[in-house]
């Protein structure tokens, strides 16, 4: 056995938090009164990208972005609707949201049996809790660690830092991270000199040349992997 630690992300690795976003946004729309459309979905979720991009790289707090999202949303669309109103729908939404991504409850049911599994998220606290309590993978998962209670966020080393001082027995050598996102999973793995395998369904490209270990797009993949 390769690597006995797993550390998977959460959000579109085992989740299939695009599917989520939909519900989540529709909520939040409804919120404020807008006509929620596919159209609308895409431009919102332009700026939550960039949003929490800033998050990544540590330029802006999570409590910030998480309205600043939906401030700059509506700005853009010229509405006059409540950010902080638009993101507790969409929080409260999000929380008892818990799809899985394609095979990630049966590749959590196999590994479990043989390997030690972590959850390695970035989230805000209440929303991942909530949909963990609900997942079907939770059984799998021995432990979750949620940025906001660790204190830092992933691609820190101080995050990795708190998920190492809490998981006895792991080393640098024995684990791997196992991620969809360049800029907090494969860069914190980069960071902190870890193993790392990139989850990449939509086969986007790696334009920063950040140092990948493994590609998949299917997590089935892992099997022959840890
Ligand atoms: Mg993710």
């Amino acid at each position: 056995m390769r690597y006995p630690y797993l550390l998977f992300d959460a959000d579109n690795t085992l989740f299939d938090f695009d599917r989520a976003v939909r519900y989540a946004f529709d909520a939040s729309c409804r919120a404020v009164g807008l006509q929620s459309s596919d159209e609308l979905l895409r431009r919102y979720s332009a700026h939550n990208d960039a949003c929490w991009l800033m998050f990544d790289r540590g330029e802006a707090s999570k409590e910030f972005i998480l309205i600043d999202r939906f401030r700059r949303f509506f700005a853009e669309l010229g509405v006059d609707a409540d950010p902080e109103a638009a993101n507790r729908a969409h929080l409260e939404t999000l929380a008892v949201c818990s799809f899985p991504t394609a095979h990630s409850v049966e590749v959590c049911r196999t590994l479990a049996r043989t390997h030690r599994l972590f959850l390695i998220t970035n989230a805000v606290a209440s929303v991942q809790r909530g949909r963990l309590a609900r997942a079907e993978i939770k059984p799998y998962l021995e432990a979750a660690f949620i940025s906001e209670e660790a204190g830092a966020q992933k691609p820190t080393a101080a995050y990795f830092d708190y998920v190492f001082a809490h998981v006895d027995g792991i080393t640098r050598e024995n684990c791997l991270v196992v991620g969809d996102s360049l800029s907090s999973d494969i860069r914190g793995a980069n960071n902190y000199g870890l193993a790392c395998c990139w989850y990449n369904p939509k086969r986007l490209p790696n334009p920063e040349g950040l140092r990948v270990d493994y590609e998949i797009t299917d997590l089935r993949a892992l099997y022959d992997i840890v």
